[in-house]
């Protein structure tokens, strides 16, 4: 038996989960709330400037399946907005259950409410073939004790929570949709192993990074914002400089969004809520902004004052995205660098997951090739959190340094038979969707 088993059910452990399982392992998902998909509940927003070339590179390595669900729940399709071209917005009501559906069809053990506390290892016999004493993790202990085996296990829990880093680092518990206080707080798996996690930083050295949005209930708005929203997809809505806000632009995790449009607007697009492009916002201010004036907030629940905290918690790791110091743990999604968003934890995810399974069979890990742009995020992310500037920086094809590099390099396209070609000459075309047990 070949058992993988894969903590935290965002969309990289989503992505995770179904490439080890296409490769032909046993998989177990654990997910500590009571839905899959994590912050992918509150996002929507895909294919976004580089994020469409690397869907369809997923697409033509064989990790199709998410970005089928997200292209059949989207509400809009091939929309601008200031600084992003050809974006596609998923309706973030519709998208969780399909995910829960595919993966419990395909025959993956999803289990909810399981919440992943603490690991136990064993240190592995250099002579036997381990690696400079690595560890081994065997056992995943769950809240209330019981406890998960495995052969080979992949952490995707995230950078968001525990509660306490969003007090120390933010404006305090903002109630977002990991729900720490019902469901209990994010545990760094990597590091119960006993590896060591980096953190990320902001411009001014202090640590960690506020989420860039949330989301309005779309009926609390003006009859012709919500038509505006509903037709087109997008909104944007000059603010009185006297609430212009230039310094939040800084403190945000989405430095694609860091632009002076998301500072002298509201930008807002329909991911079934109205999604607003900021950090936070003062409800009472917001309100004197004709259109807003019965505002309220649904995601964080106190978008008023604050917002999640993230990047506290990046594991060390290989461009296989195996962790560094521990020999059967892989990784993924903001657990495995600086990354923001959803195309790119399923990127991430979806290696981790099928190099977990070559690792059981005792084959040679696959590394993607840097003439793709999945290839050339993951090895650059990793280079770039050895320097200072780097740990500022955020990973995303969405924008800001990276979808710079991106074209740069020759690595952007819209073409989706390009794409698909250039995959199949680098030889990873369908490469998921090999069975290897
Ligand atoms: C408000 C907001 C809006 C965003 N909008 C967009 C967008 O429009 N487009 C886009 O591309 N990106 C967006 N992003 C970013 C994107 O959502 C994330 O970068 C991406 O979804 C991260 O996925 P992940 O799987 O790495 O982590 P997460 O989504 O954080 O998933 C981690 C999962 O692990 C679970 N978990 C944690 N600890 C444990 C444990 N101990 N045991 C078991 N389970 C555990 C968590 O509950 C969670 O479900 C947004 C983020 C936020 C916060």
């Amino acid at each position: 038996m070949y058992r993988v088993v894969v903590i935290g059910g965002g969309w990289s452990g989503c992505a995770a989960a179904l490439t080890a399982k296409k490769a032909g392992a046993d998989v177990t998902l654990l997910e500590k709330t009571d839905l899959l998909l994590g912050l992918g509940n509150v996002g929507g927003i895909m294919r976004n400037n580089g994020r469409f070339t690397a869907a369809e590179e997923n697409i033509a390595m064989g990790a199709g399946d998410l970005f089928a669900i997200t292209d059949k729940c989207s509400r809009h399709i091939n929309i601008d907005f200031p600084g992003h071209k050809h974006a596609s917005l998923y309706d973030v009501t519709k998208v969780e259950p399909c995910v829960r559906r595919l993966l419990r069809e395909k025959g993956i053990d999803v289990r909810l409410m399981a919440r992943a506390v603490d690991v136990v290892t064993r240190k592995k016999n250099k002579q036997r073939g381990g690696r400079d004493g690595e560890s081994v993790i065997e056992k995943i202990v769950l809240a209330g004790g019981e406890e998960i085996e495995g052969d080979v296990f992949v952490e995707t829990t995230g950078s968001t929570g525990p509660m306490g880093n969003c007090l120390t680092y933010g404006n305090g518990c903002c109630m977002c949709i990991l729900r720490c206080p019902a469901f209990g707080p994010r545990v760094s798996i990597s590091a119960k192993a006993g590896g060591s996690d980096i953190m990320g930083k902001r411009k001014d050295g202090s640590f960690g990074a506020f989420s860039g949005s949330g989301k309005l209930e779309k009926r609390s708005l003006s009859e012709e914002l919500q038509h505006q929203l509903n037709e087109t997809g997008v909104a944007v809505v000059p603010l009185p400089e006297k609430a212009i806000k230039r310094e939040k632009l800084d403190m945000k995790v989405c430095k694609q969004y860091a632009l002076n449009e998301y500072a002298e607007n509201i930008v807002l697009l329909d991911t079934g809520y109205a999604k607003i492009m900021t950090p936070f916002f003062d409800l009472e201010t917001l309100r004197q902004v004709p259109g807003f004036e019965d505002a309220r907030y649904v995601d964080p629940y106190a978008g008023g004052k604050g917002n999640s905290i993230r990047y506290l918690s990046v594991a060390e790791r290989e461009n296989t995205m195996k962790a560094a110091g521990i020999e059967n743990l892989f990784c993924g999604g903001e657990k495995s660098g600086l990354f923001v968003g959803h195309t790119e934890a399923i990127s991430t995810g979806s290696l981790a997951g099928h190099n977990a399974v070559r690792y059981l069979k005792g084959m040679k890990m696959l590394e993607l090739p840097i003439g793709i742009a999945i290839g050339d995020l993951i090895s650059f992310a990793n280079e770039s959190l050895k320097t200072d500037d780097g740990l500022m920086s955020r990973y995303t094809f969405a924008g800001a340094e990276y979808f710079k590099r991106m074209k740069e390099k020759g690595l952007y396209s819209t073409d989706a038979e390009e794409i698909s070609a250039k995959v199949r000459r680098y030889g990873v075309d369908n490469i998921y969707e090999e069975q290897l047990i």
